[in-house]
């Protein structure tokens, strides 16, 4: 009864024009095609090729996995993947620039990381699982003497056919069982890395942990990143402040072949 005493209210005029409105809101509405959801719809094109591309990716080797996938805030930067080595060039076997390395290691790398984060750091990672035929490429680098490409900036201070019998670099690397790591310390207020007194693969007295001839805050500095990975299961070497390997490591007995890349 309401609803009528309104329409009689209403003066006539007014009463089509709002019936005319509602008919053709009504039109409108139901003649308006249904609109695919709000959701990313890929082509076809586009479906076939990620389908592909991880059709192509292999499954990762048991035990190991992308270290950022652990650690998503670690800094990578893959040397060997770059011509900034002693090599010069990218190094057999490094096919992306990522680093793997075995569950274990990257668990107590993690507990490691979350410590640096108190104290105001984060780790940036130069090399982690390496494979061997990265090790042969060396290996037939040391043999050509006459490929000094790089010598002014990580050797300049020793013959190159030394670079074995010093141990500088082995014939069977750590980094190929999965368990050690190459790195060092960023801040996080500056973004800059710390200043550990030398760079990272430089052969040399300057590269042992406790080198004199690096300043009280560069040893200092060495020292808190030292300490802190001995605290969560690793064990350093005297001759490279950089390098870092897991105590109790998975494969102790195993040098890993396949390349580094992303794997499924
Ligand atoms: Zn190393």
């Amino acid at each position: 009864m309401q609803s009528i005493i309104l329409v009689m209210k209403i003066p006539k005029k007014q009463y089509i024009f709002i019936c005319l409105l509602t008919l053709l809101s009504t039109l409108f509405f139901t003649c308006r095609k249904p609109q695919p959801a709000q959701q990313e719809r890929l082509s076809p094109d586009t479906e076939k090729q990620t389908t592909l591309k991880e059709a192509d990716l292999e499954p990762l080797p048991d035990g190991f996995c992308l270290l950022t996938d652990s650690i998503p805030d670690a800094i990578l930067e893959i040397r060997y993947y770059s011509d900034n080595n002693f090599v010069g060039t990218c190094i057999d076997g490094y096919e992306e620039p990522v680093a793997l390395i075995t569950q274990k290691a990257a668990s107590a790398l993690r507990k490691a990381s979350d410590e640096f984060h108190k104290k105001g750091y984060r780790i940036k990672i130069y090399d982690a699982y390496r494979p061997q035929r990265a090790v042969d490429h060396f290996v037939q680098w040391s043999k050509d003497p006459a490929d000094t490409a790089m010598k002014s900036v990580f050797y300049p201070h020793i013959q190159k056919t030394t670079i074995f019998s010093r141990g500088y670099v082995a014939r069977k690397s750590k980094h190929s069982r999965g368990s050690t790591v190459d790195m060092t310390l960023v801040d996080l207020k500056t973004g800059k890395e710390v200043d550990m007194g030398g760079s990272f693969d430089y052969f040399g007295d300057i590269s042992r942990t406790k080198s004199e001839s690096i300043t009280a805050e560069q040893r200092q500095n060495r020292l808190l990143l030292r300490n802190i990975m001995v605290a969560n299961g690793f064990y350093s070497v005297q001759g490279e402040w950089w390098h870092f390997t897991l105590c109790n490591e998975p494969y102790p007995n195993t040098y890993f072949d396949f390349p580094v890349k992303r794997y499924l």
